[in-house]
Protein backbone atom coordinates (compact mmCIF):
# COMPACT_ATOMS: atom_id res chain seq x y z
CA UNK A 1 0.00 0.00 0.00
CA UNK A 2 1.12 3.48 -0.87
CA UNK A 3 1.33 6.15 2.34
CA UNK A 4 -0.28 8.66 -0.42
CA UNK A 5 -3.17 7.05 -2.36
CA UNK A 6 -2.23 6.99 -6.17
CA UNK A 7 -5.46 9.25 -7.58
CA UNK A 8 -6.36 9.54 -4.30
CA UNK A 9 -7.63 6.02 -4.21
CA UNK A 10 -7.09 2.85 -1.99
CA UNK A 11 -6.18 -0.30 -3.66
CA UNK A 12 -9.00 -2.02 -2.17
CA UNK A 13 -11.49 1.38 -3.70
CA UNK A 14 -9.89 0.53 -6.97
CA UNK A 15 -10.42 -3.26 -6.95
CA UNK A 16 -13.98 -2.89 -5.52
CA UNK A 17 -15.00 -0.12 -8.76
CA UNK A 18 -13.01 -2.15 -11.30
CA UNK A 19 -15.81 -3.95 -12.76
CA UNK A 20 -18.17 -0.83 -12.63
CA UNK A 21 -14.78 1.06 -14.56
CA UNK A 22 -14.66 -1.15 -17.08
CA UNK A 23 -18.25 -1.62 -17.95
CA UNK A 24 -18.04 2.21 -17.80
CA UNK A 25 -20.74 2.58 -15.17
CA UNK A 26 -17.93 5.08 -12.93
CA UNK A 27 -18.57 8.74 -13.17
CA UNK A 28 -16.03 10.11 -15.31
CA UNK A 29 -13.66 12.30 -12.44
CA UNK A 30 -13.90 9.00 -10.48
CA UNK A 31 -13.30 6.57 -13.32
CA UNK A 32 -10.42 9.39 -14.33
CA UNK A 33 -9.16 8.68 -10.59
CA UNK A 34 -8.55 4.97 -10.76
CA UNK A 35 -7.26 5.54 -13.83
CA UNK A 36 -4.58 7.60 -12.35
CA UNK A 37 -4.03 4.87 -9.10
CA UNK A 38 -3.56 1.92 -11.62
CA UNK A 39 -1.49 3.86 -14.02
CA UNK A 40 1.05 4.43 -11.02
CA UNK A 41 0.40 1.51 -8.78
CA UNK A 42 1.99 -2.25 -8.86
CA UNK A 43 0.18 -3.20 -5.50
CA UNK A 44 -2.98 -3.40 -6.95
CA UNK A 45 -1.91 -6.29 -9.34
CA UNK A 46 -0.58 -8.05 -6.67
CA UNK A 47 -4.57 -7.74 -4.94
CA UNK A 48 -6.30 -7.99 -7.86
CA UNK A 49 -6.34 -12.15 -7.98
CA UNK A 50 -8.56 -12.42 -11.88
CA UNK A 51 -8.15 -8.98 -12.32
CA UNK A 52 -4.28 -8.95 -12.17
CA UNK A 53 -4.17 -9.31 -16.02
CA UNK A 54 -6.86 -6.86 -16.78
CA UNK A 55 -4.91 -4.28 -14.52
CA UNK A 56 -1.65 -4.91 -15.77
CA UNK A 57 -2.93 -4.61 -19.51
CA UNK A 58 -4.82 -1.23 -18.44
CA UNK A 59 -1.27 -0.07 -17.36
CA UNK A 60 0.33 -0.83 -20.07
CA UNK A 61 -2.61 0.94 -22.10
CA UNK A 62 -1.88 3.99 -20.06
CA UNK A 63 1.30 3.95 -20.25
CA UNK A 64 1.85 3.24 -24.26
CA UNK A 65 -1.25 6.17 -24.56
CA UNK A 66 -3.60 4.97 -26.98
CA UNK A 67 -1.46 3.41 -29.73
CA UNK A 68 -3.49 0.40 -29.27
CA UNK A 69 -0.78 -2.11 -28.46
CA UNK A 70 -2.24 -5.23 -27.21
CA UNK A 71 0.24 -7.15 -25.15
CA UNK A 72 -0.54 -10.32 -23.65
CA UNK A 73 -4.12 -9.55 -22.96
CA UNK A 74 -6.97 -12.16 -23.63
CA UNK A 75 -8.71 -10.47 -26.20
CA UNK A 76 -11.92 -10.51 -24.84
CA UNK A 77 -10.37 -8.38 -21.75
CA UNK A 78 -8.48 -6.35 -24.28
CA UNK A 79 -11.91 -5.27 -25.94
CA UNK A 80 -13.02 -4.26 -22.23
CA UNK A 81 -9.89 -2.07 -21.40
CA UNK A 82 -10.78 -0.53 -25.26
CA UNK A 83 -14.22 0.47 -24.24
CA UNK A 84 -13.41 1.43 -20.93
CA UNK A 85 -10.52 3.40 -22.24
CA UNK A 86 -12.88 4.96 -25.29
CA UNK A 87 -15.54 6.32 -22.83
CA UNK A 88 -12.93 7.55 -19.46
ZN1 LIG B 1 -3.21 0.13 -6.06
Amino acid sequence: MNAVPLGGLGCAEVLANLSEFLDGALPAPFAARVREHVAGCRDCERFGGAFAVVLAGLRERLRAGSDGREHDVDPSVAARLDAAWRRS
